[in-house]
C-alpha cells in the first residue's frame, strides 16, 4: 500500500500516522521526493480502512498494491481449487459440471420429473428454489422447508447432490442435507449470513450481486473462507445495465477475470443472465468457450405453468440440446 503525504503535511500529525502504522505491525519505507513524500507499506494491509487514511488532512492518496482478500487470492495459491460437491462430483481444475432443475421446486411430480431428466441429459447437481427471494412480496416465496423435502426426495431417488439457496442463517438447521448452499445475488453482502456459512463444511454456491464488483465479489467469498470454509465456488449471473432488453447483462470477463484473480472455480448462470430461454443455448456455449468451471441452467417440465423465471427456463429436450453443444465445444478447446 502507498501512502502520499501532502506537501505541507504537519510533522506531529505525521509521527502519530506514523506510530498508528507500525502499530499495525506494518513496515514504512518513506521515499522523499521534490514535491512528494510517498510511504510504502510494507506487511499485511488487508485490515487497514484506506477510506480512514484517506480521510486525514495530512494524507494526498492512498493506493492498495495488494489486494485485501488474501484466501480466495490465486497469489497466495496458485494452483485450481477443486471442491467434491457430493458423491465424488468434482468441480474446478479441468472438473466441469451442470446445475440444473426449476427456479423453484414446485411439486413433488414436478422435481421428481425435472431431476431425472436432466440427469439422463449429464447433470449431476440438481438445483431448485424452496425459499425464494422475490421482488413481490405478493409473488410465490418458495415451498420454504417442504421444498427441501422434496428436493431431498429427488436427490434419493436419482443420487444427484442437491443445491438450494439459503436467505436467512436462521434457517441452517434445515440445511443439514443440503450438499451445496447457494447464495443468491441479493445476499451476496449478507455479511452474517456469509460468516454463518464460512462455519460450515458445505461448499458454497456464491452468486455475484446485481451491481457487485469483482472484487466485492471475492470479499464476500473471503468472509466465508475467513470463518474456515475455502469450498467456494463464484457465479456469475448478470448485473444490471443500461440495457433492458435482456433481464440481466452476461459478463463474461468474470471468467477470465476470476480465474486470473481467484483460485475458484467459476460457475455461468445465463438462465438470469438473460431472462429469455431461447438465449441461454448460445450463451451456454459463449461461457462454454471462455473456460467456465460449470453452467448453472434452469430446466422446468412446464415452463409456461412455472410459479417463478418460466420465460427463461429451458424444457427438458433443450437442456438436452445445450449439453450436447457445450460438450462439443468443450471437447474442441481440448483438442
Ligand atoms: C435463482 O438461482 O433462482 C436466483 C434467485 O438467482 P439470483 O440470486 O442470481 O437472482
Ligand atoms: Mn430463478
Amino acid at each position: 500500500m502507498i501512502v502520499i503525504l501532502k506537501n505541507n503535511a504537519e510533522q506531529q500529525k505525521v509521527e502519530i500516522l506514523k506510530q498508528w502504522l507500525e502499530n499495525q505491525q506494518l513496515s514504512i519505507h518513506e521515499s522523499v521526493g521534490e514535491y512528494q513524500r510517498v510511504w510504502g507499506l510494507v506487511g499485511d494491509t488487508s485490515r487497514i480502512d484506506t477510506d480512514l487514511i484517506e480521510g486525514l488532512d495530512i494524507v494526498e492518496g492512498v493506493r492498495r498494491i495488494s489486494e485485501p482478500y488474501k484466501q480466495a487470492n490465486r497469489k497466495f495459491h496458485p494452483d485450481d481449487t477443486v471442491i467434491d460437491l457430493g458423491g465424488g462430483n468434482l468441480i474446478g481444475g479441468g472438473h466441469f459440471q451442470y446445475f440444473a432443475g426449476p427456479c423453484s421446486v414446485e411439486s413433488e411430480e414436478q422435481i421428481i420429473e425435472v431431476a431425472k431428466a436432466v440427469k439422463k441429459s449429464g447433470a449431476n447437481i440438481l438445483r431448485g428454489g424452496a425459499f425464494k427471494p422475490r421482488t413481490s412480496p405478493y409473488a410465490f416465496q418458495g415451498m420454504r422447508a417442504e421444498g427441501l423435502r422434496l428436493l431431498l426426495l429427488a436427490k434419493e431417488v436419482t443420487g444427484m447432490p442437491i443445491c438450494t439457496e439459503i436467505m436467512d442463517a436462521s434457517h441452517l438447521d434445515l440445511f443439514e442435507e443440503v450438499d451445496i448452499i447457494q447464495v443468491g445475488a441479493r445476499n451476496m453482502q449478507n455479511f452474517e449470513l456469509l460468516k454463518e456459512l464460512g462455519k460450515t463444511d458445505k461448499p458454497i454456491f456464491l452468486k455475484r450481486g446485481l451491481s457487485a464488483t469483482f472484487q466485492e465479489l471475492l470479499m464476500s467469498a473471503e468472509y466465508i473462507m475467513a470463518n474456515g470454509n475455502s469450498k467456494v465456488i463464484l457465479c456469475e449471473r448478470g448485473i444490471r445495465t443500461f440495457e433492458t432488453a435482456t433481464r440481466n447483462t452476461l459478463d463474461l470477463s468474470a471468467v477470465p477475470m476470476l480465474h486470473e484473480k481467484s483460485h475458484l472455480p467459476v460457475v455461468i448462470d445465463p438462465s438470469h443472465a438473460s431472462g429469455i430461454a431461447r438465449f441461454v443455448k448460445p450463451m451456454s456455449y459463449a461461457a462454454a468457450a471462455s473456460g467456465c468451471d460449470g453452467l448453472m441452467i434452469e430446466v422446468h417440465n412446464d415452463p409456461a405453468k412455472a410459479l417463478s423465471d418460466g420465460p427463461q427456463a429451458l424444457r427438458p429436450e433443450e437442456f438436452d440440446e445445450v449439453v450436447k453443444g457445450v460438450e462439443k465445444i468443450r471437447n474442441a478447446l481440448k483438442d
